[in-house]
Formats: C-alpha cells, structure tokens, sequence
C-alpha cells in the first residue's frame, strides 16, 4: 500500500486524500512536499 508523510507536520494521508487536492499538496496543512512510502522505500515529491 502507498501512503503519503507530509515533510512539514509529519501527517500521513493516502493517494485518495492526494487526488482530492488534484496536485500533490498535505491535506492537513497544505505543505507542497511530500514524501511517498512504499514498503521501505521512500520518494521525495515536490509540487511546481
Ligand atoms: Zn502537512
């Protein structure tokens, strides 16, 4: 499973949250950088 960890306040959220917002931005306080976890892996993303 994907889930999403807000850089900012540390919140996690998933794609559903992400894809109300159409673009990547934290649902809980709006902060443009995201990191994605998947399993151990993590991806640093940045909205334009
Ligand atoms: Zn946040």
């Amino acid at each position: 499973m994907v889930k999403y960890v807000c850089l900012r306040c540390k919140r996690e959220f998933d794609e559903t949250q992400l894809a109300i917002m159409m673009t990547v931005r934290c649902p809980y306080c709006g902060y443009r950088v995201v990191a994605k976890v998947r399993g151990e892996e993590v991806k640093i993303l940045r909205a334009i």
